[in-house]
């Protein structure tokens, strides 16, 4: 049986994810930072679907030594989404280091350490798949938001360079990048600013978190075994 890793399965995404994944019929370890309790619930949900044995683990992303704890009590791990992100709305001439700093940490700094700590046992099987989880604003930049667009580019550059590194290991390495999704991250947009967003949106609607799981389970499984190193874009066209 296989074993995937989705960091922020606690919440939105990542939940969404881990119970499309589950439904793979993976093993699925629900990475989690603040909402433990949550991770847990659904550990309990899809081991009643599946009957088969999932796992919440609690781990902050912004320390190394957590991310090492993750990977050891995780086990080997076929395939990695690395969805955990965090995003700020600050004017740039406001942003402090300090924010700069945070943000990089969990969105960049966080996908890259959990890579690193997956790919050695892909690279010694010659199989695993990567998915970050980027955004539409890492493609296009949004204004008061230019920390989070650098971090979601960042990830993007990454998504390229290790397919280039990874492939001939067997390693396929792509990127997802959702427009708006119905998620507590957007809970702070006022009920105008989303009905902005949905009229701006060819397809005339706000995205669900499934809409992103079933992208994954794409990227993730056997239809897509000569696709890596693209950013797929789920967005309803917003980003075309
Ligand atoms: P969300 O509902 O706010 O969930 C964020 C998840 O990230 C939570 O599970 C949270 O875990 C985890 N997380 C945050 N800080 C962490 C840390 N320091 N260490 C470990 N985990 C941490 O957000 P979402 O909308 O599902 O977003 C998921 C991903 O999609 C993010 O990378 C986001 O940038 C991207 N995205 C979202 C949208 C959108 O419109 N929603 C659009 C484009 C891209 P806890 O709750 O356990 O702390």
């Amino acid at each position: 049986m296989k074993t995937a890793l989705v960091t922020g399965g606690s919440r939105g995404i990542g939940r969404a994810v881990c119970r499309q994944l589950a439904q793979d019929g993976y093993r699925v370890i629900i990475g989690c930072c603040s909402h433990l309790e949550q991770g847990l619930e659904l550990q309990r949900e899809l081991e009643e679907k599946t009957g088969l044995e999932h796992r919440a683990i609690q781990a902050d992303l912004r320390r190394e030594e957590e991310i090492a704890r993750l990977f050891q009590e995780a086990g080997p791990v076929d395939l990695l989404v690395n969805n955990a992100g965090i995003a700020r709305q600050t004017l740039f001439t406001d942003v402090s280091a300090e924010e700069w700093d945070d943000l990089f940490a969990v969105n960049v700094r966080g996908a890259f350490l959990c890579t690193r700590y997956a790919l050695p046992e892909m690279i010694r099987k010659k199989e695993g798949c990567v998915i970050f989880i980027s955004s539409m604003w890492g493609q296009v930049g949004a204004s008061c938001e230019a920390v989070y667009s650098a971090s979601k580019a960042a990830l993007i550059g990454l998504t390229k360079a290790l397919a280039k590194e990874e492939g001939p290991s067997g390693i396929r390495v792509n990127c997802i990048a959702p427009g708006v999704i119905h998620t507590e991250m957007n809970a702070g947009l006022s009920s105008e600013d989303l009905e902005a967003l949905r009229q701006e949106t060819p397809l005339e609607r706000i995205g669900t978190p499934e809409d992103i799981a079933r992208a994954v389970s794409f990227l993730a499984g056997e239809k897509a075994s000569f696709i890596t190193g693209q950013v797929l874009g789920v967005n309803g066209g917003f980003v075309i």
